[in-house]
């Protein structure tokens, strides 16, 4: 089975199967009855046609036919409750593997999503998996009665006449080993299919995201131009695939007008030597041509399992993607505000580019560290680290004396609030985007909060309170609503570390000063670190961390780096004043 073992179909198969086997059972018993009604069928025809030659009584020649009537309409229902069922376990099936799938992706560092664009991974969850309905829900019940039906019309013309079974049951060895030779030829040109259109997604879901930017800075026909580029070479690989795809179909014509000819000689010789009626001549006609839609059917089959090889290959690849962070250490967190300490920790984000080189601090529970450096010195990403938003590589970063390590990341995620540059915000209403579906937080503690992070006037100003549907025409918010809904997250949260990154950096000094008293009753019960440009954000801080490239340039308590005249805090300050300016 190529390259994915035969195992791996299995067990694909039998877990998304095995809950709903009663309804696969039913599937096969559809599937079955069918090819009976086929298999019996042209035995009334043949029995009317030498009936009627033979000049029979008209009553039989009408049962006869009333027995054709009710098997084909029985065949047919069969055929119908057949597609039914196989549409309603492919569904469940598939719908079980896309949340999987994205469970799965939901738990992978952040470094596999800064790989992936998220439209890249749209279509890897529900493209891929669209693929495999069929091989779900039919392929194998499809399979193995295409095999028996086979059988079945071997039999019959071998009861016609041995000759004749065994130039059929020849006739169908070679073409089903024909067919079974070419089936995988397609395989790598649906892959590269499908990568072409996981491309092209990724490619307008990041134009169409950065619709803003791309129009202001005038780079539209840019980025037409890269997506025709895009949609050229998906055009191309489709036209390959579907040209390769089409050799089996040409064998298969080769093979039809074969056995017709076969039929036909074979028939003629039979008829001939009174060995067989005109009405057995017929059956072998429809058997020939019924023999055909197991063969049809089968290259169908095999076709889509190309197909399905490459989404399954695809699929495999995801879930074997294992994330880089521990989520299932064993240890838990004290209770009461976290003491944090950095212990030598280096990290890069690819390769050894080294992004922190060995920083070491300590900031005990309860007291506040103010973080501060150039653009792009690296303090977002301390504060993702101790968030394990990313692995460190070496060193060692605690949280109230415990090695982040051994604890499961959903532990520290609910201790620790965060407050970034950006907040995200959900297309769902103003209660869920403040709770996130936490549904023990009542709407008296959100408009309690909200009241607190000064939104209560944009609170009253939307249409249908906390019912308003943020991202949308109902409700918008600006940057710095956006981080005062933010910081009412973390609120309602209760943390024992709070992180600020910058959380203020974009309201207005009236605003910001009102916050001030909002945030220190935040971190009255709790560890804080507040990164900020501004040096006014972090006058009340305990500890100061100066960061520069990466490396600790100065960290100490703030009241002594300010007494010490020498320190490049102390500089910072006096610069600061005199010029009015951030850092
Ligand atoms: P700012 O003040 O602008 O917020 P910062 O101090 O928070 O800057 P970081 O966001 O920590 O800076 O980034 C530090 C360095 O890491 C930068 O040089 C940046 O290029 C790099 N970097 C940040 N995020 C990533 C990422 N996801 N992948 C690769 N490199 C990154
Ligand atoms: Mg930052």
């Amino acid at each position: 089975m190529s390259d994915v073992s035969f195992h791996k179909y299995w067990q694909l198969l039998s877990n998304y199967l095995r809950p709903q086997l009663s309804k696969v059972i039913l599937l096969a018993f559809f599937l079955f009855a069918n090819i009976a009604f086929q298999l019996i069928n042209p035995q009334f025809i043949r029995a009317f046609i030498d009936t009627a030659k033979e000049g029979g009584h008209i009553n039989t020649l009408f049962w006869l036919a009333t027995a054709f009537v009710v098997m084909s309409l029985l065949q047919h229902a069969a055929d119908t409750l057949l597609s039914y069922t196989g549409d309603v376990v492919g569904w469940n099936a598939t719908n079980q593997l896309r949340s999987d799938l994205f469970q799965h992706c939901m738990s992978l560092d952040m470094s596999f999503h800064n790989e992936t664009t998220p439209g890249n991974l749209i279509e890897r969850i529900d493209g891929d998996v669209a693929e495999l309905a069929n091989y779900f829900s039919l392929f194998v019940v499809q399979v193995l009665g295409n095999v028996i039906m086979l059988m079945g019309i071997n039999a019959v013309l071998f009861r016609v006449d041995l000759r004749l079974g065994l130039s059929f049951l020849i006739f169908s060895v070679i073409s089903l080993a024909a067919l079974g030779w070419v089936r995988n030829i397609a395989v790598p040109h649906h892959e590269a299919t499908r990568e072409a259109d996981a491309d092209l997604f990724g490619s307008f879901e990041e134009y169409l995201g950065g619709t803003e930017d791309i129009r202001s800075s005038g780079a539209s026909d840019y980025i037409v131009n890269r997506l025709q580029g895009a949609m050229g070479v998906r055009l191309e690989r489709n036209q390959k695939a579907a040209v390769v795809s089409q050799i089996p179909w040409w064998i298969m014509i080769v093979i039809w007008t074969a056995g017709h000819a076969l039929a036909a000689i074979s028939g003629y010789y039979l008829f001939k030597a009174d060995l067989i009626t005109i009405g057995t001549v017929y059956v072998i006609f429809h058997y020939t041509v019924l023999l055909f839609r197991p063969l049809n059917s089968l290259v169908d089959q095999l076709t889509k399992l190309q197909r399905a090889t490459a989404c399954i290959k695809r699929v495999e690849s995801l879930f074997a993607r294992q994330s880089s962070i521990n989520c299932y250490g064993s240890k838990s967190l004290p209770v009461g505000p976290l003491a944090v300490e950095f212990n030598d920790v280096s990290f890069a984000y690819k390769y050894d580019e080294l992004i922190l080189k060995n920083v070491t601090f300590h900031l005990e529970a309860g007291k506040i560290l103010g973080v501060i450096g150039r653009t792009g010195s690296g303090k977002t990403t301390l504060s993702r680290l101790i968030y394990r938003l990313y692995e460190y590589n070496s060193g060692k970063v605690c949280l109230g004396g415990v090695e982040v390590r051994d604890v499961p990341a959903t532990n520290i995620r609910k201790k620790v609030g965060i407050v970034l540059q950006e907040v995200q915000l959900f297309q769902a209403s103003v209660r869920e985007n403040l709770r996130l579906y936490d549904h023990s937080v009542s709407d008296e503690q959100l408009l309690y909060t909200l009241e607190k992070v000064a939104l209560q006037s944009w609170m009253e100003s939307l249409p249908n309170g906390l019912d308003t549907i943020l991202n949308s025409t109902e409700g918008g918010l600006s940057a710095g609503q956006a981080q005062l809904l933010g910081l009412a997250r973390v609120f309602l949260k209760n943390p024992s570390l709070v992180i600020l990154d910058e959380a203020t950096s974009r309201l207005d000094p009236a605003t910001e000063s009102l916050m001030e008293r909002a945030i220190d009753q935040l971190l009255s019960n709790a560890t804080g670190i507040i990164i900020a440009h501004h040096l006014a954000t972090i006058h009340r801080v305990d500890q100061i961390l100066i960061l520069d490239d990466g490396k600790i340039v100065e960290y100490d308590d703030r009241e002594s780096l300010q007494n010490n005249h020498n320190s490049l805090f102390s500089q910072l300050l006096r610069t600061h004043h005199s010029r009015k300016e951030p850092i």
